[in-house]
């Protein structure tokens, strides 16, 4: 088993992540989280919007909203969505297979086709004499299929189309003229907005990688178009692989990168920075992250510079945070299309902000998490003490479990060491303790001790807390570590402290 299956297998039985929709056959590009990659997802989201609303604290104020996720087409006409939010398609003229066009002749031809045309790709596939992958059938020719999911808003003379969003960032720059009102009329500010997107990917594969539903999280920074950036710090950090526009490759940190001009624009070195950091204290394994700069012909006409961070997986390489230099393109469009000024009175003058763009997808980090943390035991040493539970989990051999870091584990757990002699009863107490300091707790009493850390270590929970025989007489608990195996002694009172 391939260790993404064997990931895969896991995540189902385990209450992280499974397809939707299971009794009914299900969809491709729809997963739910179960209980315990709900927590861990929340986890996620949690880290990337303190990251935001918290820790910037003195370099720059950055707010969060929410917006509905069903728009008007005249926001996704604005934004160029209806027109050129598409990918290229082909079906099958026997069995109605439709194909990602360009990915079809980038794997049977070896060549890249970014910037190509609809026609040019057509030509590609009759000259070369491409079938189809199912069943070996003619390739009708290649169309564009707009990635937005229609539908339509109330009925009769009141019906207008909507589309759901397909990136959280438009809905920010509508309310633009509001937010810059709330923001006491000063640059810079970032806005952030986490929720859900929804693509009409032609074929969704990878499990939660590409979804046709999926979670965002999207950071936009507006500034003065010559804003110097003096109060962002670039830190001392570890060298990455950087591979720039011309796939020239380095091997040096963001901050040497940017002084030698290699990512030029400070804020996006900032970002970049800021998000390899995010993703480490998440667990994800920094050493297979690293940074790719957009080519001239992926990267929108009005983008100045994109750079994202990718995660190379058992998959392939997954991108997981784009920084784009926006200009001022989409408040100019909608500027344009609705006729309102987004002109603001700043520094003396008048004038449209810029946008640095921090886009994050969220179900992307958690699997990356998931995969980094994935760990495996073979030779299944038993633990806890008593031999008749050793027994117990040597028999299981091949112990798979999860490294997630205290941040992202999902829950801190609570076991009585017996289900009797009034344990139970005060591990109640710790339960009470735990769940009034607003942790999420999981308690366990039925199975050996042994078992139940097992079980915690299988879902990834960093701290277990265990009630004994002890803790009647001192009012004191263990609490143990899962990666250092260490048991502390700790009062009941002191428990919140330590635990968080
Ligand atoms: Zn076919």
């Amino acid at each position: 088993m391939k260790i993404y299956e064997k990931i895969l297998d896991i995540a189902k039985r385990r209450g992280i992540f499974y397809p939707s929709c299971e009794i009914y056959g299900g969809i491709s590009g729809f997963y739910d989280y179960g209980p315990t990659g709900t927590r861990i997802k929340k986890n996620v989201e949690d880290i990337i919007r303190k990251a935001y609303l918290i820790e910037e604290y003195g370099n720059f104020t950055c707010s969060e909203i929410e917006c509905p996720t069903l728009g008007l087409d005249d926001v996704w006409n604005a934004s160029g969505h209806v027109k050129s939010f598409s990918d290229f398609t082909v079906e099958c003229s026997a069995c109605k297979e439709p194909f990602r066009a360009d990915h079809l002749v980038e794997e049977n031809l070896k060549i890249s086709c970014d910037g190509m045309s609809a026609e040019q790709l057509t030509g590609l596939i009759k000259n070369n004499n491409l079938k189809c992958k199912k069943c070996g059938g003619e390739l009708n020719d290649v169309y564009n299929y707009n990635l937005m999911f229609r539908t339509e808003i109330a009925p009769g003379k009141n019906k207008r189309i909507g589309y759901m969003r397909p990136e959280t960032a438009q809905s920010t720059y509508i309310a633009f003229k509001r937010l810059w009102e709330i923001s006491r009329k000063k640059l810079p500010f970032g806005i952030l907005q986490l929720g859900k997107s929804y693509r009409n990917e032609i074929s969704p594969r990878q499990y939660i990688i590409r979804l046709r539903e999926f979670t965002q999280a999207e950071m936009e920074f507006f500034i003065d178009p010559d804003d110097k950036y003096e109060y962002l710090n670039l830190k001392d950090d570890a060298a990455i692989k950087i591979m720039d526009r011309d796939d020239k490759i380095s091997k040096i940190s963001i901050r040497e990168a940017h002084s030698q001009g290699i990512i030029k624009n400070k804020a996006i070195a900032y970002f970049l920075q800021k998000s390899v950091n995010l993703f480490v204290r998440m667990g994800i394994d920094g050493k297979r992250l690293q940074l790719r700069q957009h080519k001239d012909t992926e990267r929108a006409f009005y983008s100045k510079d994109t750079w994202d961070v990718e995660f190379m997986s058992a998959l392939g390489r997954i991108e997981i945070v784009g920084v784009a230099d926006r200009g001022n393109y989409d408040l100019t469009q909608h500027q344009n299309c609705s006729r309102e000024s987004m002109e603001i009175f700043w520094n003396n003058r008048r004038f449209v902000p810029n946008v640095i763009e921090v886009a994050y997808g969220i179900d992307r980090p958690v699997y990356c998490v998931v995969e980094s943390c994935y760990a495996e035991e073979i030779s299944g040493k038993g633990e806890g003490g008593e031999s008749d539970e050793s027994k117990e989990i040597d028999e299981s051999k091949e112990r798979a479990y999860f490294k997630f870091p205290p941040e992202i584990s999902p829950y801190v757990c609570v076991f009585p060491l017996m289900a009797k002699d009034g344990l139970p009863e005060k591990a109640g107490e710790v339960v009470d303790v735990l769940r009034k300091a607003n942790l999420y707790v999981f308690y366990d009493k039925s199975g050996s001790i042994g078992r139940r850390y097992a079980r915690a270590d299988e879902i990834g929970v960093s701290y277990a807390i265990t009630i004994d025989y002890d803790t009647l007489k001192d009012n004191t608990v263990t609490i143990r570590f899962r990666d250092t195996k260490e048991q502390r002694r700790v009062r009941i009172e002191e428990l919140e402290k330590v635990v968080k």
